[in-house]
């Protein structure tokens, strides 16, 4: 049987591994387990109307948000997992334009579904967080609680025999074997998938190659609220680079920063906190109500390339190494997406005829 190592299992590690074909392949999954973006992730899945021009991007982000519907029949996600309650979109200008950019989108994204805009009351009603505001509503936006989709899935790979080792790893390659090395074991694999997020840059360069990735802070606050309602609402896209996300259990998170100067470092800090509640306060119904409540920190680290686009696939002169990597702000909606093309390359040797990328030597040179 041919020895597969995972490196990472954050969204596409673990995404990966439950698509793999386990009657051909003895799989191992590492990660240290720290500063996993997805743990981190306020779990937007809403891309068709973002303001990125990148063709390509857009293509894999549409194509990522379509296929949930695959994984959540594929893997049987429950509803408090991945919950198809739409997104409302606040602006303060350009309402009716985003309306008429969602309609011309809808044409190869259905999925999208109904696009309605909002008066100030109707808004409030479909999420009564928000103060009165005009606003967009498109039923196709979805939320995804990262968290728990770590854990269900790999509860899942473990009934599949996967198997799990919480370790740091470093890797190096020895005749035609890849081998893996962590403080406390040793192991050889056929085949390495690094989705180690920015720190793939890490693992790859003793091997002699230059990765263009660099990581950057996210933050996150979660207000505990006696909400029971949340569950059901909508996720709100705020109008100044903050977001509303309710969650389960009347959990409300505010998010999320972006901060390029603090590189790995995973503290909390009073100065995202005073960010985000400044930038959402004025789109909130009750703020002083929301923001008395009891709240915890969430902080991740993103992976960025120079053109803020992901990549993934086997390296040209390493066919044995694939990557996957720089999925940045949106690596919620990409994430389980690529984790299922590079099963399937792997499981058929299928890829993709969509151009979803740059080369990948254009991120990643010997
Ligand atoms: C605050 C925040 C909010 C976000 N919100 C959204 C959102 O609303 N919507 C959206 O689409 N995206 C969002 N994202 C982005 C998304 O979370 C990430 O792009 C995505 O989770 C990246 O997944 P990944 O599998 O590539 O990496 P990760 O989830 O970071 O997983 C990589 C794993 O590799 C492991 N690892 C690294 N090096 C080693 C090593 N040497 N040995 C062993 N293990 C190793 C790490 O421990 C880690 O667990 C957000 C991110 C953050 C930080």
């Amino acid at each position: 049987m041919q020895k597969i190592a995972i490196i990472g299992s954050g969204i596409i590690g673990i995404t990966l591994a439950n698509y793999l074909d386990t009657t051909k392949y003895d799989i191992t999954l590492f990660d240290e387990g720290n500063g996993q973006a997805t743990k981190a992730s306020a779990g937007i899945i809403s891309p068709w109307l973002s303001k990125r021009r990148n063709k390509r991007w857009y293509r894999l982000a549409k194509d990522g948000a379509a296929f949930f519907q695959k994984l959540v029949t594929d893997m049987n996600i429950s509803n408090d997992i991945y919950a198809q309650n739409g997104t409302i979109l606040l602006r303060k200008n350009g309402l009716e334009s985003l309306a008429t950019l969602a309609e011309q989108r809808k044409r190869d994204a259905p999925e999208i579904g109904e696009i309605k805009l909002l008066s100030s009351n109707a808004t409030t009603n479909k999420l009564p967080l928000l103060a009165p505001q005009e606003s967009l509503y498109i039923s196709g936006g979805a939320r995804l609680d990262g968290l728990h989709y770590l854990d269900y899935m790999k509860k899942l790979a473990a009934q599949k025999q996967i198997h799990f080792i919480s370790e740091k790893v470093t890797l190096e390659k020895e005749n035609n074997h890849w081998q893996i090395n962590t403080p406390n074991q040793q192991m050889s694999a056929d085949r390495v998938i690094l989705a180690a997020g920015p720190n793939c840059k890490t693992l790859l360069e003793p091997l002699g190659y230059q990765v263009d990735l660099r990581p950057q802070k996210g933050q996150l606050i979660v207000f505990k609220t006696s909400q029971t309602q949340s569950v059901n609402w909508p996720v709100a896209m705020l109008d100044n680079e903050a977001d509303l996300i309710p969650a389960n259990n009347g959990q409300v998170i505010i998010g999320s920063t972006h901060e390029n100067e603090e590189h790995w470092d995973l503290h909390p800090t009073t100065a995202a906190f005073e960010q985000l509640t400044t930038n959402s306060k004025d789109f909130l119904q009750f703020p002083e109500s929301l923001l008395k409540n009891s709240f915890s920190y969430r902080v991740g680290t993103r992976a960025y390339t120079s053109d803020f686009a992901p990549f993934f696939g086997p390296l040209t002169e390493e066919p044995s190494l694939l990557v996957a990597s720089g999925l940045g702000s949106s690596g919620l909606t990409t994430g389980p997406y690529i984790g299922y093309l590079l099963a399937n390359y792997i499981n058929e040797g299928t890829w993709p005829d969509t151009d979803y990328q740059k080369p990948l030597n254009t991120y990643i040179q010997k």
